[in-house]
């Protein structure tokens, strides 16, 4: 056999080589079975889950402290809601985090007061750095990257999906923190995922550094940080807080 017929045979027959292959291959050959992901319990109704750390649960505010004055925070807590006090200043968890699954439902207040910006603001804050927008944006034109789920000044939302003002809304946000080097440099940034009352607002989006409300974001190197919700002197309201570590 010389080289070409050589070759040609190995073509022809190649395919057949493959194929018996597949028939030697069993389908649990590429069954995986470690590891085994861990149980976690769904919670019932609007119950959070088993690995959940519950934040806010209508009646403890024992995970918060003030962002003004470190102490206890000065919100109103009643009806099983913690609404903003103008001028009381942001609250914070006590806790630091970095990658998470955020569950929180919020309420702008049922008295429409002022336009734009100025109703019904108030914002989340991932490692007290990078804001998830609160806003009544039901009905009330802003600037689309300053709206309802819009990543502050960075990202506009997919869709406006907001509910009217005196109704509850919710909003699960998965976080991925950025990465950075010894020497600081950003390895990777920021990432998130906002769904709002059931909806996807925010797929995945990459964040260019903190949220600034004058001139354009840059990274600077940090650790894990609370979760801060904004006092914009608007009496929004916020429930059923919970957190998963991821
Ligand atoms: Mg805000």
């Amino acid at each position: 056999m010389n080289l070409q017929n050589f070759l040609l045979s190995f073509i022809l027959f190649l395919p057949l080589a493959i194929h018996g292959q597949k028939q030697k291959m069993k389908p649990e050959a590429t069954e995986v079975w470690d590891p085994e992901p861990r149980v976690v319990s769904p919670g019932e109704g609007t119950a959070p889950p088993s690995d959940a750390i519950v934040l806010f649960d209508g009646v403890s505010t024992a995970a918060w402290e003030s962002a003004k004055t470190g102490g206890a925070i000065e919100w109103q807590v009643a009806d099983n809601a913690m609404t903003v006090v103008k001028g009381t200043g942001p609250i914070r968890t006590k806790q630091a985090f970095g990658d998470i699954q955020l569950h929180l439902e919020w309420r702008t207040p049922a008295e429409i007061v002022g336009n734009g910006q100025g109703r019904g603001n108030s914002g989340i804050f991932l490692q007290g750095l990078y804001e998830v927008q609160v806003l009544d944006s039901y009905r009330n034109r802003t600037y689309s990257n300053g709206q309802a789920a819009s990543i502050y000044k960075q990202h506009i939302p997919l869709v406006n999906a907001c509910r009217a003002p005196d109704e509850w809304q919710t909003y699960d946000i998965i976080y991925n923190a950025p990465r950075f080097n010894k020497d600081g440099m950003v390895i990777s940034p920021a990432r998130v995922t906002v769904i709002q009352n059931g909806i996807l607002v925010q797929n995945n989006v990459e964040l260019r550094g903190p949220t600034t409300y004058i001139g354009l974001p840059k990274y600077k190197a940090h650790e894990n940080g609370p979760i801060i919700l904004q006092d914009h002197g608007n009496p929004v309201s916020f429930r059923n807080i919970w957190i998963r570590e991821l």
